[in-house]
């Protein structure tokens, strides 16, 4: 049965679901506050609960139990809850919200100046909420509407348009219903044994799957407790954790580039022998699970946190469009630069996009079989399953595209299927480079390269190139103080690569241009270092 998950808090009660800067919010206050909110909805766009079906509301909230009650009021209204991200700059506010054609916006009493020039611009009515410390002051509106748990059909109802991340183009609007939603909240309760008594700490943006699903839905749906951080800082992240402070966290869940800053931290600050085996004593004995994805995880920091913390970080994979697909084990062992096996209800394929769309691999939670003599061979990878999403946004032909006839989605990213587990290779588009009658990964030569001593970080992009086709080029970030030149990387490479993956082109940049997510923009990059050849 499909019930979305505010109609679970009632059961939780005056548990606490949210700690935020403003304070404790249990789940019966979240409701309730919801609860009048939906009311006051219903009223400025004169209907009745649950008559929104299919129109969207965008909202604007910090990393605080307001976006909670803005996403449940949407939903009590049977309306499709879109998250806008405060770091967006107006004209991306305002073309998500024309996309999506919201009929109304909310805004959190920060970002009310920010909203409110552009409701007046596109003739929208736009909604203040109470500040968060006072979310509770919200009453009821006078008409109280039906009440939302009499509502049915959940399982038919659209829930959330969520943006892409924008890597390889502009974000495009993911339409997900109250059944993919609860279909990839439930996979990850079970796969990583959520329970009420876990507390997460929640740092990353609010409007992609990573922080919408996996850190704040699932807690909410189990009925455990969320601490929120208005936005990632190191020494912050580090504070709480450590923290003897109830409650203790339990669950951590980042982008790469997070562990990567919080090690850096820990690097300039933990330098004493003692507070460091402080740390590691703490973070094993009170942390139980300790995630990373949404871009892949460099080796040097899966080791490095493991010798800080003494957790093996979690790698999975997952999508906008998909919510988690591949994820390594919660018990057993997790093997680095792969990300494991398809999860409960996922199906996997791997496929050969060449004209003979061949599968190498096809998979589930407890199999994968690979057609004979093609083992290790790379190829698209395409899922199916509960959890996949139902269109684009107005984008009908895109939608179509996206899909094969007998309804796989295609991902989009390069995979391979080797040693009893899932590796992702990149993107089909950038980061598989065609060099010279080649097909070279770019992912797998940036694994490479961050095992020199002196990178620190590293994007591999693939150059027009008139004689090879494409050239690979490693865009790298050093080490304070080092130097690095071609004819330098080229011997040592020499050492450790095959030949035909070596770089012939070096970029040295100060500081990888990565955005929120820990990605980096690999068109972006191409336009910048070689404007003129676009590969
Ligand atoms: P857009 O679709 O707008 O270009 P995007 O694909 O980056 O942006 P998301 O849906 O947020 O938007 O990200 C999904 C992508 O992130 C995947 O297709 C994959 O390329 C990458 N990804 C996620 N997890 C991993 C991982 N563990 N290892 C490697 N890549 C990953
Ligand atoms: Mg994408």
């Amino acid at each position: 049965k499909v019930t979305p998950v505010f109609s679970r808090a009632v059961a939780y009660g005056e548990k606490v679901a949210i700690i935020d800067q403003s304070g404790h919010h249990s789940y019966n206050s979240l409701y309730n506050s919801s609860r009048s909110l939906a009311g006051h909805i219903s009223q400025v766009l004169a209907c009745q609960s649950g008559d929104l079906q299919g129109r969207c509301i965008s909202f604007l909230c910090g990393n605080d139990a307001s976006y909670t009650v803005a996403q449940w009021a949407t939903w009590m209204c049977g309306g499709i809850a879109v998250p806008l991200y405060r770091k967006h700059p107006p004209a991306e506010l305002e073309y998500i919200i024309s996309d999506s054609e919201s009929s109304l916006l909310l805004a959190a009493q920060p970002h009310a100046d920010t909203l409110e020039p552009l409701a007046r611009k596109l003739g929208l009515p736009c909604l203040k909420l109470p500040p968060t410390s006072s979310l509770d002051s919200l009453q009821a509106a006078e008409s109280p509407t039906q009440s939302s748990e009499a509502l049915s059909g959940w399982a038919e109802r659209p829930a959330m348009l969520i943006y892409t991340s924008g890597t390889t183009g502009r974000p495009k609007g993911v339409l997900h219903m109250h059944s993919s939603l609860q279909a990839m909240v439930q996979c990850l309760v079970s796969e990583w044994a959520w329970s009420r008594d876990d507390v997460i700490l929640h740092t990353l943006p609010l409007h992609h799957v990573h922080g919408i699903v996996n850190k704040l839905l699932c807690p909410l749906w189990v009925g455990a407790t969320c601490i929120m951080l208005p936005e990632f800082n190191p020494q912050k992240v580090w504070e709480r954790l450590l923290s003897s402070k109830a409650p203790m966290v339990t669950v951590f869940m980042a982008v790469p580039t997070v562990y990567s800053k919080l090690i850096q931290h820990y690097e300039q600050h933990f330098t004493q022998p003692r507070v460091q085996d402080f740390i590691r004593a703490v973070c094993k004995e009170r942390i139980r699970l300790m995630v990373s994805g949404s871009a892949a995880l460099p080796q040097p920091v899966l080791e490095r946190w493991k010798e800080i913390t003494g957790h093996v970080l979690l790698e999975r994979y997952g999508m906008t469009e998909i919510g988690m697909a591949l994820s390594n084990p919660l018990n057993g062992p997790r093997i680095p630069g792969a990300v494991g096996t398809p999860l409960p209800g996922v199906e996997v394929r791997i496929v050969m996009t060449n004209t003979t769309s061949t599968t190498i691999a096809e998979g589930n939670s407890k199999v994968t079989q690979v057609k004979p003599g093609l083992e290790g061979r790379e190829g698209e990878l395409m899922v199916r399953g509960p959890s996949v999403f139902q269109k684009y946004w107005n984008k009908p032909q895109e939608t179509e595209d996206s899909f094969t006839k007998d309804g796989w989605f295609k991902t989009g990213d390069t995979a391979v299927y080797k040693d009893g587990v899932y590796w992702i290779m990149g993107r089909t588009s950038v980061d598989i480079i065609k060099s010279g009658g080649y097909k070279i990964s770019a992912l797998d030569v940036e694994r490479h390269l961050l095992a020199h001593p002196g990178i620190t970080d590293v994007a591999v992009i693939g150059a027009r190139d008139a004689t090879w086709g494409q050239k690979v080029v490693a865009v790298v970030q050093l080490q304070k103080g080092k130097t690095l030149t071609l004819p330098e990387l080229k011997a040592w490479a020499r050492e450790h690569m095959a030949p035909y993956t070596i770089p012939t082109g070096l970029i040295v940049v100060e500081e990888m241009p990565r955005n929120q997510m820990g990605k980096v923009n690999k068109k972006d990059l191409l336009r910048q270092f070689f404007p003129s050849a676009r590969s």
